[in-house]
């Protein structure tokens, strides 16, 4: 089990989600995300409850923070958290601390939320939206797990004086055996294959990380494992994404892969993420608040109610669920609909809240 979500003491049909909206556009994909898991709670006789609290900028302006202790608390205290986006330009002169990614961070941190998923696969109806060549994407359907917590980017000594800059590029034993024992769990719910990316050939981390996931594997003999350099990664995975199945990596690495897999398939508004610990777990698209069309009932939400998909895979342990989520998209796209930011010429272009209920119609249907 990935993250606490089942808890035994439970009905496995109870769930509590903590949604946390945001700013921007962030409310009205989360209100999509909303709509979609109560059509799933009434047709398949769940018991979920939403408990919607402010974050990031919308917070800030009543409680002077971005990121309260009851809203941190509310999220230490149920199954699952549902985050839209923060931000925007009228918090952008804050001080760094006071500032709406110090929040993110900070509640990524307190969750204890290590391993980062994201899915790159296409949509069958989008194959020709891509800068690949169709023929190159079409079937393309792996999975990145990013290390999230450790790594250059929180690794002591670090610094810079007026003649240099610094970082240290740390792993600890635990760190990369818990990453890698996720990263062959996932495998094994997959195709089996796992590629192993790091920089083994220049960075002693690198080695260090590279012995640690073979350990690991000894647990795991059914999947195969390879190690890949980076910068091969990088250009794999533009040539031949459909090579993959699971990668995992550090957070460094993991941070610009997972950018380049997820808009070889599409826009910002379709790519969902999970960010997951051995205690809680916390989904949200990869898009930013986008100040640029809040309010305008313009935002494509794919992206969020996709991420729902992913709660009720990792957290609550209901891929048949997921699946039909996943299904529902995929027919709403097929029937020709796009929001604005995923339209060709000659599409039909349509709202936040049409695309939405011709979703939820399809999951009623389905
Ligand atoms: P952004 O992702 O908000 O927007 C980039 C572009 O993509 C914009 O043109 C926007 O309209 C479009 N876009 C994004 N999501 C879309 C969607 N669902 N549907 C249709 N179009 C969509 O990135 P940005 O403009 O660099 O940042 C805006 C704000 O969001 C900033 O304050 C930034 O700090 C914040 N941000 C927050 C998060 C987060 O909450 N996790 C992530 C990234 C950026």
């Amino acid at each position: 089990m990935l993250a606490k979500a089942i808890n035994p003491e439970k009905s496995k049909r109870m769930f509590t989600i903590v949604s946390l909206p945001g700013d921007g556009i962030g409310p009205e994909v989360v209100a999509s995300a909303v709509q979609v898991i109560d059509v799933l709670e009434e047709k398949h006789g769940l018991e979920i409850s939403i408990e919607e609290h402010l974050f990031g900028g919308a917070s800030y302006d009543v409680h002077g923070e971005m990121l309260t202790d009851e809203t941190l608390a509310a999220c230490k205290n149920c199954d699952s958290v549902l985050l839209g986006a923060v931000g925007g330009p009228k918090w952008e002169n804050l001080p760094h601390e006071k500032k709406p990614e110090a929040a993110l961070l900070k509640i990524r941190k307190e969750l204890g939320l290590f391993a980062n998923f994201r899915p790159a696969k296409v949509y069958g109806a989008l194959v020709d939206a891509s800068s690949l060549k169709p023929e190159i994407l079409s079937g393309t359907d792996f999975m990145v797990i990013r290390e999230l917590t450790g790594g250059i980017y929180f690794g002591q000594p670090r610094g810079y004086d007026d003649n240099k800059g610094w970082n240290t590029m740390v792993y600890e034993k635990y760190e990369v055996e818990r990453i890698a024992r996720l990263g062959f769990e996932t495998a094994m719910k997959r195709k089996k294959r796992l590629v192993s990316i790091d920089k083994a050939n220049v960075l002693e981390c690198s080695q260090f990380w590279r012995n640690m996931v073979h350990e690991v594997h000894k647990d795991f003999p059914e999947v195969e494992v390879t190690d890949m350099y980076v910068d091969n990664a990088a250009m794999q995975i533009v040539r031949d994404p459909k090579q993959f199945d699971v990668i995992v990596t550090k957070n460094l690495f993991g941070d610009i892969l997972s950018d380049i897999s997820g808009m070889i398939t599409g826009s910002l508004g379709m790519l969902p993420s999970a960010s997951i610990g051995s205690e809680h777990a916390l989904y949200e698209p990869i898009h930013g608040s986008a100040p640029d069309i809040a309010g305008q009932n313009k935002a494509n939400p794919i992206a969020t109610i996709a991420s729902v998909a992913m709660m009720f895979e990792h957290s609550f342990s209901m891929q048949h669920i997921a699946d039909e989520i996943y299904r529902a998209i995929e027919k709403v796209l097929e029937s020709g609909m796009r929001t604005a930011d995923i339209a060709n010429a000659g599409d039909r272009i349509v709202s936040t809240t049409e695309i939405t209920d011709a979703v939820t119609a399809s999951l009623k249907t389905s």
